[in-house]
């Protein structure tokens, strides 16, 4: 008799921009590995955010990968990933899903997702295909509606302490000069003066 096959590791891939990571981000990252028992949570920082595109100036993603790292560091199942960025060009998550399956031990895969993206998933690249890859994570936020789970999917809500933060309105709080701590983890704010981005430096 053989050794039983090994129990698959419970993995999460979070997506996303990251411009900047900020204590929303974390407080979702957390509470999905909590409640799913993730052994992992991939933060995946998007290459190429395809959707953003021709939409507005976006930080080099090597500074975004950096804001991650740091405010991820502490928290050993947040797993900051540069796949896409070493991929390059657009950033699709079909594409990233196939590649973690091709180079990883055999894993049930989980795909994070606050409750804003859920409308836009019909739109991803080879949507039908995606949704046989992971099993859906979906975070409540604020500002976007309950959405129920999107057609073909197998999904799973998971509740954490909603967080009005975002991306948009600390870019804006940045480039104004106005504080941001409390929004984003500490040594996130360090990583973007240190790195003097949304023009802090100047
Ligand atoms: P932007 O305003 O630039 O779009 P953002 O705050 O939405 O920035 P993204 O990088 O676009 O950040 O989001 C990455 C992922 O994190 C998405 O799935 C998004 O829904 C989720 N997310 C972002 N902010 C929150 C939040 N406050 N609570 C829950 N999920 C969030
Ligand atoms: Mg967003």
């Amino acid at each position: 008799m053989g050794a039983p096959p090994p129990t698959p590791e419970r993995v999460g891939v979070f997506g996303g921009t990251f411009d900047p990571f900020h204590n929303g981000h974390l407080a979702s990252a957390l509470a999905v590995v909590d409640a799913l028992r993730l052994d992992r949570l991939l933060v995946m920082v998007a290459n190429e955010p395809w959707q953003k595109e021709g939409v507005r100036t976006l930080t080099p993603a090597e500074d975004r990968y950096a804001m991650v790292e740091a405010g991820t560091s502490g928290h050993p199942r947040l797993v900051p990933c540069r796949l896409e960025i070493e991929r390059g060009g657009p950033s699709y998550t079909v594409d990233t899903l196939a590649e973690l399956r091709r180079l990883g031990p055999p894993s049930d895969l989980y795909l994070v997702v606050g409750a804003d993206v859920v409308g836009d998933l019909a739109t991803w690249k080879d949507e039908p295909r995606l949704r046989g890859m992971a099993v859906l994570a979906i975070v409540a936020r604020p500002g976007a509606e309950r959405v129920g789970i999107p057609p073909g999917w197998q999904a799973v809500e998971v509740p954490a302490v909603p967080l009005d933060i975002s991306g948009t309105d600390l870019r804006r709080r940045l480039e104004a000069g106005e504080p941001v701590e409390g929004l984003v983890p500490p040594a996130v704010v360090r990583c973007i003066r240190h790195r003097g981005l949304y023009a802090t430096g100047r």
